[in-house]
This record gives structure tokens, C-alpha cells and sequence, in this order.
């Protein structure tokens, strides 16, 4: 062996070296101040998010119906944030909003044609550039530059129901994996049309034969004419059985989780928005800013998580920076939320003005009679079409301007508008709802 043939060798095993040392550094996440680990190992997170499903229709929830005794008794052994809203009650710009921290008119994202530009990051990306690997299952067909921010994203889309198969199928390969993981579950089963499987169709008092889906035409009629009581019941009951539905199949895959990875993970179960059946006139979602298209669970179970319930409003953009959080992750400077683990240990955060906000131009035909064409063309931020929530009190300003407000202590449902009363109101609630009154101002 010549001299040179030696020093070549030793030339390579030094690169290797410092090429094995970089990549150590690029994929260990440092440790953070958090006091969130699994079995004293940075945790991994599974987030399963439930298209659609209304925090109201779950019984943590207070629900009577049992729709989710599975989800009850798992997540009723964790974190429970009671006062979870979406920021947004519509599918592309909910996610949109939570990936990355900011509000729809931030992000410019109300159409369903519009994509998120690659210059806002998401909280994906932040997780790769920490190493963590990423993954998210989704249903085929919704990507608007959302989902292909993951390591594996695009070619992990399914159609429901083999969201969770093959979200079990990812997981079973990375048992034994020393890298830690995020991974994401989007399933639309409760979705419309409201179409249970066959032995769900007789759950909850439903008569037989069963009368058929509920359909995306049904509820369009639904919203223009409204809905005799027997067939309101109809639409709820179907809905309800899918969350039954949903509900086994979140069973399933927890029975089918490995022990290596449940006592090595953060489980986080949420939705993107509700779904409304005519209690404010209108059925389905993105059509109003009322509770039910905006309430939707928050459910955190992991290995080192204490149970308890949170009262205090959160909403879905403190959801990115939780999680950058509890991989240990430094949050960006352009995440507008907060993380929620200090609430997740025990301790407390500055109470939140929670904002939510809605595109109007997909449903132009929907609620809003009163509409002039010049406020529907007008954009977002400025048609001030926004609700804000802070501590008890609720003020939306609708599109038309007005302004109503709720206090949802005394009146959970939204049913009786204070706005012409606030006269009446303490010294201390009169300043809360100025304050509203300034942040929804265009
Ligand atoms: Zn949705």
C-alpha cells in the first residue's frame, strides 16, 4: 500500500467522521425547558385531526349521546382543553391557518383556489429543518401547497376510511426508529354527506328502513327553505352515528399501536371547524361565526401528561407552536400563537383575545340577505367579517357591519344578542367589550 493510498483512506474516514457528526447534529433536537419527555427521550407526536367533528357532539364534551366512548375514555385521561376554537370554520383556510400559525387574511387564504405561497412557513417544515422525521396521511385530492410540506406528504393521501390503516401501516415501520416523528391523520368521514356505514344506521333511536344520505344538495335546500323538526333530527342522528363510526375506527388504531411507540408519543386529537344544524338558520359550516362551526375538541394524551380539563378559550393557532414545542423546537418569529404547554403542565398562561374569521365569497348565497355585492367583493381584512372571544364575552361583526354580542357563561348558544344592552354591563365587562369592540373595528 502506497503512502498516497493511505493518506486517501484516511482522508475519506475523516469526511465520514465529521459527515457522521453533522448529521448527529442536524437530527438531534435539542431539549427545551419544557418538561415534556417520554421515558427521558425527546416524545413523538401523532395528530389526528377529525374533519368536521364539533366538540358538541362529543360526550367530554357533554354530549348525551354516545358518539365517542372511546374518545371519552382515552383523552378523558389527558389534557382537555374545553374552550377550543378553530380560527376559521372551513376546511383549506383552517389548515392553512394552523400550519402555520397566522390568520387567513394573513396568509391571503379564502378561496378554494387559492394555494399557500411557499414563502410562509409551516409548522412541518420547522420539525424537518429540526430533525424530525414527518408525515402526513391525508384524504386525496386537498393539498393547496398545505400537505406537501411534510417529508412524506403527497404520497401518503388515501380516501377514507384507510386513513388510519395506512397511518398504522407508517407507524408499525418506525417502532424501532431512534428518530423522532411527527405524524398527521386528516380523515373527512363525518364530513357531508352524512352516510354512515350499515351497522351504524340504527344508533340513536333511528327508525327503520333507513331513509338514505343526507346529501351535499339536501343541505343546500336545507339552507335556503329550512328543515321540518323530524328531518333536523335526521341530519343530526346521521352525523352523530359517523362520529360513532369515527370514534371505532380511533379505537382500532390505538389497539393496533405498538407499546414502543405509545409510551414514546403525544397524542393530539382535533378538527379543523364544526358543523352548524340550523341552530343559527344555518346548516353545515363556513357560513357564520357562531359556535357550532367553531367549537372543536382539543384532546392531548401522552406518557408524562397529568389529566386535567382547561377552561381557559384557546384556539388552533397556538396548535403549531404546541407542538414545535414539545419536540423541543425554538417557536419562529412568524407564528402568531402561543404554545399551550404550560396550560398542558398545570400552569398559567396571559388570558387570549381568541379571533376567528371567515372568507365570505365561497357561499355567497348563504345567511347573509342583506349583502350589498360591494361588501361581498370586498376583502377580507377590511369587510371586518371577524368574531373575537375574551374570557366570557363573544362579539362578531358581521359583513353587513352589525355587531352582535354574547356572553357565553350565561348563554353558551348564542341566542340573545347584548350589543343594544352593553349600557347595563359592569364597569369590568363594559372594558372587555370595548376592547372587542376596538379589535373587530376594520
Ligand atoms: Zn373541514
Amino acid at each position: 500500500m502506497t503512502i498516497r493510498l493511505v493518506k486517501i483512506i484516511f482522508a475519506v474516514v475523516v469526511l465520514a467522521g465529521l459527515v457522521w457528526t453533522f448529521e448527529l447534529r442536524k437530527t438531534a433536537p435539542s431539549y427545551s425547558s419544557n418538561n415534556i419527555s417520554c421515558g427521558g427521550s425527546v416524545c413523538n407526536v401523532v395528530l389526528i385531526v377529525n374533519d368536521t367533528l364539533s366538540s358538541r357532539h362529543l360526550g367530554l364534551y357533554g354530549y348525551s349521546r354516545a358518539t365517542s366512548p372511546f374518545i371519552d375514555q382515552y383523552f378523558g385521561q389527558g389534557v382537555v382543553f374545553k374552550a377550543a376554537s378553530a380560527n376559521v370554520p372551513w376546511t383549506l383556510p383552517s389548515f392553512a391557518s394552523f400550519f402555520t400559525s397566522n390568520f387567513p387574511h394573513q396568509i391571503n387564504f379564502e378561496n378554494y383556489s387559492d394555494k399557500l405561497s411557499d414563502k410562509f412557513l409551516t409548522f412541518p417544515e420547522v420539525l424537518r429543518s429540526g430533525g424530525v422525521e414527518t408525515a402526513g396521511v391525508f384524504v386525496t385530492g386537498i393539498n393547496n401547497g398545505i400537505f406537501s410540506r411534510f417529508d412524506v406528504g403527497n404520497r401518503l393521501g388515501y380516501e377514507d376510511p384507510f386513513t388510519f390503516a395506512a397511518a398504522e401501516d407508517w407507524l408499525l415501520r418506525r417502532q424501532f426508529s431512534q428518530k423522532p416523528f411527527f405524524l398527521m391523520i386528516h380523515n373527512r368521514i363525518v364530513h357531508d354527506p352524512y352516510d354512515p356505514p350499515t351497522e351504524y344506521r340504527s344508533l340513536f333511536g333511528a327508525p327503520a328502513p333507513y331513509p338514505g344520505s343526507v346529501t351535499d344538495s339536501q343541505i343546500v335546500k336545507a339552507n335556503e327553505q329550512g328543515l321540518e323538526p323530524g328531518e333536523r333530527q335526521r341530519f343530526i342522528r346521521q352525523y352523530d352515528q359517523e362520529i360513532r363510526y369515527v370514534d371505532d375506527l380511533t379505537k382500532g388504531f390505538f389497539a393496533a399501536i405498538p407499546e414502543e411507540v405509545l409510551k414514546k408519543t403525544i397524542f393530539i386529537l382535533t378538527s379543523d371547524h364544526g358543523e352548524g344544524f340550523g341552530e343559527h338558520r344555518r346548516y353545515s359550516h363556513a357560513n357564520s361565526l357562531y359556535g357550532e362551526v367553531l367549537d372543536v375538541p382539543l384532546l392531548i394524551r401522552g406518557p408524562s401528561l397529568t389529566s386535567r380539563v382547561v377552561s381557559q378559550p384557546v384556539s388552533l393557532i397556538d396548535l403549531a407552536p404546541t407542538i414545535v414545542d414539545i419536540f423541543g423546537l425554538p417557536r419562529p418569529a412568524s407564528f402568531r400563537g402561543h404554545s399551550l404547554l404550560p396550560l398542558v403542565n398545570g400552569e398559567t398562561l396571559p388570558e387570549e383575545t381568541v379571533r376567528t374569521e371567515l372568507a365570505y365569497k365561497i357561499w355567497p348565497d348563504t345567511g347573509f340577505e342583506t349583502l350589498t355585492p360591494a361588501i361581498r367583493t370586498t376583502p377580507l381584512k377590511e369587510r371586518g367579517y371577524v368574531a373575537l372571544r375574551r374570557g366570557d364575552w363573544k362579539l362578531i361583526r358581521n359583513p353587513d357591519l352589525k355587531l352582535e354580542l354574547y356572553n357565553l357563561r350565561s348563554d353558551p348558544l348564542e341566542t340573545v344578542n347584548l350589543i343594544e344592552h352593553r349600557g347595563d354591563l359592569s364597569a369590568a365587562d363594559s372594558t372587555v367589550v370595548d376592547s372587542l369592540i376596538e379589535g373587530v373595528a376594520p
